[in-house]
């Protein structure tokens, strides 16, 4: 069954084709700074099977450069309420980082991407079995 997701203000919808079984937090350093705070938690998708809705047109892009893999990325969130929806990586044109928060429920991690950055007091949060890092 398919799952909808919604920035704050309601303008950019993102709907899913299914609930997706994990997710990825990720603790770069440019997440937080997006409005992950301590972690980002994210959905990697194939971009085909994701469908954005902008009707009002307020999806804003932001190619952030100064990464911590030092890798291009564009990060699109909304121009209304600033809620971050999505992350495009260039050198992954087919794959879609689709912010887990937009949805109601966000399941669990099982990948954890740039643990490193982690804060010493936030070294707790750890997934029980962490995969390689889907992107960088
Ligand atoms: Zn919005």
């Amino acid at each position: 069954m398919s799952i909808q997701g919604h920035c704050n203000c309601g303008s950019v919808r993102v709907t899913l084709p299914d609930q997706p079984a994990s997710s990825l937090i990720c603790f770069c350093l440019n997440f937080r700074r997006a409005g992950g705070v301590l972690a980002s938690l994210n959905y990697t998708l194939a971009k085909s099977t994701a469908i954005v809705s902008d009707s009002k047109s307020v999806l804003k892009r932001y190619h952030d450069s100064n990464t911590d893999s030092g890798n291009t990325i564009i990060r699109n969130f909304c121009g209304n309420c600033g809620s971050s929806v999505m992350t495009e990586v260039p050198l992954h044109p087919e794959a879609l980082i689709v912010k887990a928060s937009l949805f109601d429920h966000i399941a669990p991690p099982n990948q954890e991407a740039f643990a490193e950055k982690k804060m010493d007091w936030a070294k707790g949060i750890a997934i029980e079995k962490p995969s390689e890092q889907a992107f960088e």
